[in-house]
């Protein structure tokens, strides 16, 4: 049972994307930083891998966090550090990466794994997450 939520509101999820600004400003290629929305269910996913849920997303600007797919505070900045990576890159590339891959034969759950944007996405949250969780920590766990 994933009870980390009942703690965990919108307002947390924003010190995690603020810490992010802070620590990797703003995109080259969206005009604003990407608005934040939240919700308390778990997101859905076709793929097998993710049977706990989708985490988050990001497309067109908006980062969209899925609380009930996520059982710690430093998964939870993971995924906003993630999400936030792909705000950094282009959409437009990685949809033509993908477009590429889906014309050799990969299904989307392959390229899920195999997307070079997927790869550095994964690779930035392993290297940011503990930095981040540590330094919000104090503030993510209090309660208000
Ligand atoms: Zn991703």
């Amino acid at each position: 049972m994933k009870s980390l939520i009942h703690n965990l509101d919108r307002k947390k999820v924003l010190l995690i994307l603020e810490w992010c600004k802070n620590q990797f400003g703003r995109s080259r290629y969206v005009r604003k930083y990407p608005k934040l929305r939240v919700y308390r269910s778990t997101g859905n996913s076709s793929f097998e891998y993710k049977d706990g849920g989708l985490f988050g997303t990001y497309n067109l600007g908006t980062i969209i966090i899925y609380l009930g797919s996520h059982d710690s505070m430093k998964e939870l900045c993971k995924t906003v550090i993630h999400e936030y990576r792909h705000y950094l890159m282009s959409v437009r590339e990685y949809r033509s990466l993908y477009k590429d891959m889906a014309a050799s034969g990969s299904d989307p759950e392959v390229i899920s794994h195999i997307h070079p944007h997927e790869k550095e996405c994964r690779e930035f949250e392993e290297k940011w997450g503990g930095l981040c969780f540590s330094q919000l920590r104090k503030k993510l766990y209090k309660k208000d």
